[in-house]
């Protein structure tokens, strides 16, 4: 069958810098590969849409502009937070990247650009934010979503969920 909106997706991918030959991340190091229902805000949208239409065995390269990745880069975008709010304050210098846990419950990676003695400025851009990306995609596997799979909006089983 074919990929689209409320299908399960196992694919796996290799993503590099455009321009670049070495790997940001692949899932082709941990074996498994990567489980999505598609549709529900799982993937960036370029790689979304790279999948609809896609079958088991469909191996294909895709770039994708920031805007459909990780966003624009904005120069504006440092902010300085107390300590407390990080788990691993100790051990954090600055080019380090960590999560930080936003007000509204999302995590979020951030840059540290400076160590202070209470307080670490952070940048909050995405680490690939102002990037083009390139995909190295391989569908694995594509089959319909359980009903149970889409009222939680995410992937059971393999590569999914457990619980
Ligand atoms: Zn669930």
């Amino acid at each position: 069958m074919e990929a689209a909106k409320n299908s399960v997706v196992l694919f796996h991918y290799t993503v590099t810098e455009q321009g670049s030959s070495e790997a940001i991340d692949t899932s082709r190091e941990r074996g498994e590969p990567l489980a999505v229902l598609l549709g529900h805000g799982g993937l960036i949208p370029g790689v979304e849409r790279a999948l609809e239409g896609r079958k088991a065995g469909d191996r294909f390269e895709v770039t994708i502009a920031p805007g459909d990745a990780y966003g624009e880069r904005r120069d504006d975008a440092t902010q300085r937070v107390p300590k407390k709010f990080f788990r691993d304050a100790d051990r954090l210098r600055p080019g380090m990247q960590t999560v930080l846990q936003t007000t509204d419950g999302q995590q979020r990676v951030v840059t540290v650009s400076k160590v202070g003695m209470s307080v670490i400025d952070v940048d909050m851009n995405h680490p690939l934010a102002g990037k083009s990306l390139n995909f190295d995609l391989e569908v694995v596997e594509v089959r319909e979503a359980s009903e149970e799979e889409r009222a939680h909006g995410h992937v059971h089983g393999p590569g999914g969920h457990h619980h």
